[in-house]
């Protein structure tokens, strides 16, 4: 097979169990993923879904090689992963920028690491504080932005070195509605404009909705792929259109519904 029609991630039969010391000679188990099969392509968008604690995070840490995973493979194109690397950028739920270094230096901060030349930098690092909306921003600490700004920062820094895929755990968990509305148009448009190809978690049925080509459903203890609904829905998204509202009580269901708080 030529590599024009690998997908850009795989995930075969992965599974994790963390093991925990209880202490006085005790271990105990969680089973937190079992059999999770999953393929992305490139430039599709792809959510998973499900209640808390059912191994989201996990997975998201995992795929990142920031976990160790108990069996089971992760392709990036060809290649296996074991560890972290440059092919995939990172956004978490918790503004995790360096607070001693400006928003250029934090984007910059990337750059180096991947060995893009100082020359080439300034011009990188400008074109993707535009792409986030925060022209003029540049100069300025973390300590002095919201968190919809962090998380722009974020967003910036993770694509700037423009890996293969990019990887989100709940990045606008902690943002106030409006805030997390913007946040959600902004990463539809990069996008579109950019054709990367995104795995994001989340727990909100409306975020997964508007910003996905495809829904992953996690099931909890151990997680497990209940449902890989691909959405037929015209973008952009309108969350009035009764198809819309349709797949939202689909998913709601499927999460467990009322009970669960997804109603
Ligand atoms: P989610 O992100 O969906 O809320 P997590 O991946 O954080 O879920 O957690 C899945 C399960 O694994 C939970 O039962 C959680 O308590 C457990 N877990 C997560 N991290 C650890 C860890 N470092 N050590 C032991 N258990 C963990
Ligand atoms: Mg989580």
């Amino acid at each position: 097979m030529s590599t024009a029609t690998l997908p850009k991630l795989v995930v075969k039969d992965l599974d994790k169990t963390y093991t925990v010391d209880e202490g006085g000679g005790k271990l105990s188990h969680v089973h937190a993923l079992k059999g999770i099969n999953l393929e992305v392509q490139e430039g599709e968008f792809v959510s998973i879904i499900g209640p808390s604690g059912c191994g989201k995070s996990t997975l998201l840490m995992i795929l990142a090689g920031l976990y160790p995973k108990t069996s089971g493979q992760i392709l990036i194109g060809d290649k296996r992963i074991e560890g972290p690397g440059m092919d995939r950028g990172v956004v978490f739920q918790e503004f995790a920028l360096f607070p001693w270094l400006t928003v250029e230096g934090n984007i910059r901060f990337a750059l180096s690491q991947k060995g893009i030349p100082q020359g080439k930098q300034k011009g990188i690092v400008d074109k993707y504080i535009e792409l986030v909306g925060l022209r003029g921003f540049g100069k300025v600490y973390p300590f002095r932005l919201s968190g919809g700004m962090k998380q722009r920062v974020a967003v910036a820094r993770a694509l700037a070195y423009e890996p293969e895929v990019l990887l989100m755990d709940e990045p606008f968990g902690q943002l106030d509605a409006p805030t997390r509305g913007s946040l959600q148009k902004m990463l539809n448009e990069i996008w579109e404009r950019t054709n990367a190809t995104i795995l994001f978690v989340t727990h909100s049925i409306k975020e997964a909705l508007y910003l996905s080509d495809r829904v992953v459903v996690l099931s909890c203890r151990p997680g497990t792929i209940v449902e890989d609904l691909r959405l037929d829905l015209p973008r952009p998204r309108d969350p009035w259109d009764q198809k819309f509202i349709d797949y939202q009580h689909r998913l709601a269901v499927l999460l467990g519904g009322e009970e669960a708080g997804f109603f």
